[in-house]
């Protein structure tokens, strides 16, 4: 009987896991589409054992589909090889390769990447959508560049603020990424790294016209650095026209990107006020009886907590001007009208997220009051 009962608890153990084969956690994240566009999840920094990380490959893609990510890429240093005595890869598709096939059965994007480091002034930068990575390993740096747009990959300069190369903490664009963006040879850049936002980098990202990107850079385990302490791991969200590798690398180079840190949402206005504004849905908007205050009750569907600064010419009934609505929640607000609207124009500014540095967008919602 003993025996049985294991049977059948093996049996039931085999079933959950072939029968649903799911690994979304609690710490799924969520964001909506924007008029025209799918909207993607994506981190394309991220390291392994086949460089300095700490983790299989098969880690990473299992941690992207915990949390929902559409695409991902192991972008291992090339020329730095910590662990090399103990897993030597000649071949550098090696990691790819095992995240690819880790990848099958899941709808999960892979990018084939690649970490070209260098100290300052080249620093560090990835090429993601390559065919080969062996031929990125070069001595020179400007023929480890040449290459990757031999490969039509897209680059971006990684961490420009980081403290080992910059000590003051402001990233400085130098003669050899000036060089490489007018050969076209550097199309990004990281705004967000990490745990670090420096607005220094969304400043060169403007004025360079170059893709505004946030990664993890993730070297241990997501869960060990975000999840435990509440929090989630930086992202790019790319607004693509479809999910696939084709359409998200078109997005890419197209600058069509918001990058996210918990709340911390950074953009162009073109993509960061329609996410803003489709992340909030207006649930019901009604006139409390016998008053003119306006009840509207807001629904956040997004995994950003969002704040918000009132910008209306009209103030707020038992609520501070500014309020946050959770992640995932909702907010009511009680809006006072002075006299009674069949619509209004609900405007308020995000604060906590940006279109250039320090600067905020305002966003305004069409309400129409139900009788
Ligand atoms: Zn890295």
């Amino acid at each position: 009987m003993k025996n049985l009962l294991l049977l059948t608890f093996t049996f039931l153990g085999l079933y959950h896991l072939q029968g649903q084969h799911t690994h979304i956690s609690e710490h799924a994240l969520t964001y909506p589409n924007i008029e025209g566009f799918q909207t993607l999840k994506t981190d394309l920094h991220i390291h392994t054992v086949f460089s300095d990380g700490y983790v299989w490959p098969t880690i990473r893609v299992q941690e992207a589909l915990r949390e929902n990510l559409d695409a991902i890429s192991l972008t291992e240093h090339l020329e730095y090889q910590p662990h090399e005595a103990d897993i030597p890869h000649p071949d550098r598709n090696r990691s790819y390769d095992l995240a690819l096939a880790e990848a099958k059965e899941h709808d999960l994007l892979i990018v084939h990447g690649s970490e070209i480091t260098r100290s300052a002034p080249m620093g560090h930068s990835n090429a993601v959508f390559i065919s080969d990575a062996n031929p990125l390993l070069q001595k020179n740096a400007e023929k480890a560049f040449s290459e990757a747009k031999k490969q039509n990959a897209f680059v971006f300069w990684n961490h420009p603020a980081w403290h080992a190369q910059s000590p003051t903490g402001n990233p400085i664009l130098s003669d050899f990424q000036k060089e490489r963006i007018k050969k076209g040879e550097l199309h990004g850049i990281e705004v967000i790294n990490t745990f670090d936002y420096a607005e220094e980098a969304l400043a060169i990202a403007l004025e360079q016209n170059l893709t505004i990107m946030g990664t993890s850079d993730i070297h241990g385990l997501i869960s060990w650095d975000y999840d435990e302490k509440g929090s989630n791991r930086p992202i790019t969200l790319v607004f693509a026209k479809e999910k696939s590798l084709e359409s998200l690398q078109e997005a890419l180079v197209e600058g069509r990107t918001v990058a996210v840190y918990n709340s911390l949402m950074i953009g162009k206005p073109e993509y960061l006020i329609p996410l803003i504004h489709s992340s909030v849905e207006i649930n019901s908007a009604q006139y409390l009886p016998n008053t003119q205050i306006l009840k509207v009750e807001l629904n956040n569907n997004s995994s950003s907590a969002l704040m918000f600064e009132n910008q209306m010419p009209y103030t707020f009934y038992s609520s501070s001007p500014v309020f946050e609505i959770p992640a995932q929640g909702s907010y009511t607000l009680f809006i006072k009208t002075l006299k009674h609207k069949e619509a209004i124009d609900l405007k308020l500014r995000a604060i906590g997220t940006y279109v250039a540095p320090k600067k905020s967008p305002d966003v305004v919602w069409k309400i129409s009051v139900e009788k």
